[in-house]
């Protein structure tokens, strides 16, 4: 018999799959699963509405048969099956299919990644078969039609003998190769295993005879093996039952086995839309991050299922970049299970589910954050750099999403604390959100800089994240209150008498300053009198947007432009230390000098950065000993 050629589009689509790579081949299966389920489908809508079919719900089911000597997969369904006509039709060719289109239209993209993310039906059986055979009786038809093809050479179509209803495809194994075992797709493990990975939830039952072991009627010492039909799939998805069907132990064992964790996750969240697109999500909120989760090898992302079926391992675009770190699916019956191939039309729908998750995972991060903050204080420790960042990425645009999210250690409350707690306290007259940045929360206490503003009885926040600072900055505010760092040039925060106090020192000893300046050159931008220092000598401040803490972080970045704050080293004039460097600049100038780079040093180690030469310094503070 004559062989009929593909149509030439589904030969290119044929070759190319044939050459994709290896671990994508197993979803062949989930392709022939996922098209029995839509033929019996058909079939028992047909039964709704048409009296002279008597179906029964045991009549559907699709059957795996892996013969090992011959070396074939046959799945086998009960569907509606298909006429002559509609086995040329729909298996000659793949025209209508999207993923051809897809790729000539962006011919740079790799093979494999059509592949692997684009379903592509029947011809994914081509992936690891040279010979497919597909048996088919239709509905309502006395005669069964055999379709069949070796590769790409084409087909042919014959009269056949099939005494029920339905479809069976019969695939003839690749010969092995040295870097693919087809042999695989024999095994019963390996098949049962990609059943649950890809077919858990499909409604029909998926069935596989199966060796098992029992002990010997007579001797239960001694095992003897069996076959028994087994069915592979659960059948019902857990997130398509009632909350109250399911216990905690349900959705966290689901969560541990789907997600590969061994801890339980911090929370769970069960949700429903209907609307233009409506689906179900159960996302989880894990309670520590993946080892990768910090590096580029992280993929953010939740699987993707349409009506039960997966059709996306990892779909991105459903999880906003600040939430990365939950994981979970999304299922919905209004995409269609090729939705992979045309991603780009169902663009629209998967951003309206996505903007309503995002809203769904603040909602339960503030609730958690308001009834249970031990257990928001451990999620914040794993992910608040993720939050920060969040707050500060893409210029802020997801800021005001996250800045209820954010909490930071109180000086005050010695706890952690939210941004409109702080508000919540703040004094009267106060008109900043005092911050201070340092390594630890103990560096942080002794810092001299909080003096004043501790004294003044306002609540410090203490920042000891890298990114705190900057995310602040895109902040700008919080509930109309500004930030400001403890080391800010003006506190904002003495009273009217204070500021002409210091106004009247810093012109009395406006030559002292002068000359301690000049004496450290441009190290500094200036020396002045203090007035956020209460007990300590000296401490270093910033002029400008650019603040010390900021200027660690930059210069650690692996990035040859460094940058500088605008040193301001301050001196407390109440300190007895004072009265003695006042002294010195008529008697002593040398001495003078030394007692800047002193300062100036220490000033320096104080805020945990390198002094330029301590040896210098060491041998200066034994000389002074002396
Ligand atoms: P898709 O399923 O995306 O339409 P396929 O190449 O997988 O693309 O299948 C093409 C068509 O062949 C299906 O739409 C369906 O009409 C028909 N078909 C495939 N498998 C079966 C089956 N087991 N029983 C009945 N019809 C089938």
């Amino acid at each position: 018999m004559a062989k009929k050629a593909f149509k030439s589009e589904s030969k290119r689509l044929l070759e190319l799959m044939i050459n994709s790579i290896y671990t994508h081949k197993e979803i062949f299966l989930r392709e022939l699963i996922s098209n029995a389920s839509d033929a019996m489908d058909k079939l028992y809508y047909r039964t709704l509405s048409d009296e002279n079919l008597s179906f029964n719900r045991d009549d559907f089911y699709i059957r795996l048969e892996a013969d090992k000597e011959k070396r074939t997969l046959t799945v086998t369904d009960t569907g509606i099956g298909m006429t002559k006509e509609e086995l040329e039709e729909n298996l000659g060719t793949i025209a209508k299919s999207g993923s051809l289109k897809f790729k000539s239209e962006n011919e740079k993209l790799e093979d494999v990644d059509i592949i692997g993310q684009f379903g592509v039906g029947f011809y994914s059986a081509f992936m690891i078969a040279d010979k497919v055979t597909v048996l088919s009786r239709a509905l309502e038809s006395d005669t069964a039609y055999q379709w069949e093809a070796e590769g790409t050479d084409g087909y042919t179509v014959k009269e056949a003998e099939k005494e029920t209803v339905g479809t069976q495809i019969v695939l003839s194994l690749k010969a092995n190769t040295e870097d693919e075992n087809y042999d695989e797709f024999l095994d019963e493990y390996r098949l049962r295993s990609i059943v649950k990975k890809y077919s858990d939830y499909i409604r029909y039952p998926i069935m596989m005879e199966v060796t098992k072991s029992r002990p010997k009627a007579d001797n239960d010492k001694e095992y003897e093996q069996y076959r028994e039909v087994e069915t592979l799939n659960s059948m019902v998805p857990i997130w398509k039952k009632t909350k109250s069907e399911l216990t905690d132990e349900d959705y966290n064992s689901f969560y541990k086995d789907k997600f590969y964790d061994f801890e339980n996750p911090l929370s769970v969240i069960h949700t429903s839309a209907d609307g233009m697109t409506s689906y179900t999500a159960l996302l989880y909120i894990p309670a520590h991050a993946p080892f990768d989760f910090y590096t580029k090898d992280f993929e953010k992302g939740l699987q993707l299922y349409a009506n039960g079926v997966l059709i996306m391992e990892s779909c991105a675009e459903l999880l906003p970049e600040c939430f990365r770190f939950v994981k979970g699916l999304v299922d919905s019956a209004d995409l269609s299970l090729n939705i992979s191939r045309e991603i780009l039309q169902h663009d629209r729908q998967l951003k309206a589910i996505a903007s309503h998750l995002q809203k769904k995972i603040k909602s339960e991060l503030l609730n958690m954050l308001k009834n249970d903050r031990e257990k928001y204080e451990a999620f914040f420790k794993n992910f608040s750099r993720q939050i920060k960042f969040g707050v500060y990425e893409n210029f802020g645009k997801d800021k005001d999403l996250l800045k209820d999210l954010l909490i930071f250690w109180s000086s005050t409350e010695k706890k952690m604390v939210t941004l409109s707690e702080y508000v919540s306290r703040m004094k009267e007259d106060q008109k900043h959100i005092y911050y201070a940045c340092g390594e630890s929360i103990e560096k942080i206490e002794k810092l001299p800089q909080t003096e004043l503003v501790a004294e003044k009885g306002c609540e410090i926040l203490y920042f000891t994240d890298d990114v705190d600072e900057f995310s602040i900055q895109m902040l700008r505010e919080f509930d109309g209150k500004t930030f400001k760092s403890v080391s800010a040039g003006d506190l904002d925060i003495e009273s009217e008498e204070e500021k002409k106090e210091n106004e009247k020192k810093k012109e009395e000893n406006k030559d002292l300053f002068l000359f301690l300046k000049d004496a450290l050159g441009d190290k500094v931008k200036e020396v002045r009198a203090s007035t956020r220092l209460k007990s300590h000598p000296v401490c270093l401040t910033s002029d400008g947007a650019l603040s010390l803490e900021m200027e660690k972080v930059l210069n650690a970045m692996p990035n040859d432009q460094k940058v500088k704050a605008e040193r301001v080293l301050e001196i407390n004039v109440n300190h007895p230390i004072f009265e003695k460097i006042a002294g010195l600049l008529d008697s002593n100038k040398d001495k003078l000098k030394q007692y800047a780079q002193v300062l100036y040093d220490s000033a320096l180690l104080i805020e945990g950065l390198p002094i330029e030469d301590p040896v210098t310094y060491t041998n200066l503070i034994c000389e002074l000993m002396q």
